[in-house]
């Protein structure tokens, strides 16, 4: 999506040659005209594959996957991370690895939130190991969730997440995929 890699290209930050900083766009500050962009590009790849729902991981995924919710016309269900792990009736937890915080938490959700015959996106704003988004579709399997499509803002390709879901068996599309990021330059694929 050529609006997004522009954005990424003019406001983010190469913190080191792992970790994207987009926090005046995506992460703290968000441009919302570009979440719309998103929502209608999301909207229009996946039009007519039924979506029932979308799903995101709570907290930065949670801005563009509502961009994606309102234009495809359904409801989203947000994914707590959980540190707890006394867990209430009818609430399911997967353990995830976060990487960027260096600890791991629970990804929670009640099945209280899907109905029967789901078909959902699953929204996160990084793809990185992987870890979030095989925990996140490891806990909608248990639910008997389908699960359309993850979708991902910002894929790190460098990294081994694209693999790893591919390896499970499960689709990734992504809007901008980051080949490098060396010597402050971000190359996309
Ligand atoms: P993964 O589980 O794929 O290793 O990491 C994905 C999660 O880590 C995303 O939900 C995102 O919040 C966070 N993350 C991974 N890499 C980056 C990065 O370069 N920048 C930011 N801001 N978050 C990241």
């Amino acid at each position: 999506m050529d609006l997004l890699k522009e954005k990424i290209k003019m406001n983010a930050v190469v913190v080191d040659e792992h970790v994207l900083k987009v926090d005046t766009f995506l992460n703290q500050k968000v441009d919302i005209q570009l979440m719309n962009e998103i929502g209608l590009h999301v909207k229009d790849y996946f039009e007519g594959k039924n979506i029932t729902k979308v799903v995101t991981i709570e907290t930065s995924g949670i801005a563009p996957a509502s961009f994606i919710a309102n234009h495809l016309g359904v409801e989203l269900v947000i994914l707590k991370k959980q540190t707890s792990k006394v867990l209430n009736e009818g609430i399911l937890a997967e353990e995830v690895y976060s990487f960027t915080k260096g600890n791991t938490y629970n990804l929670c959700t009640s099945s209280k939130f899907f109905e029967a015959n789901e078909t959902v996106l699953l929204v996160d704003d990084f793809l990185a190991n992987g870890e979030a988004a095989l925990g996140a579709s490891r806990l909608l399997k248990r639910l008997n969730v389908g699960l359309e499509s993850i979708v991902i803002i910002i894929e790190k390709s460098f990294q081994e997440g694209r693999s790893k879901l591919e390896k499970a068996g499960l689709p990734v599309y992504s809007l901008a995929c980051i080949e490098s990021m060396c010597d402050n330059k971000i190359k996309f694929m």
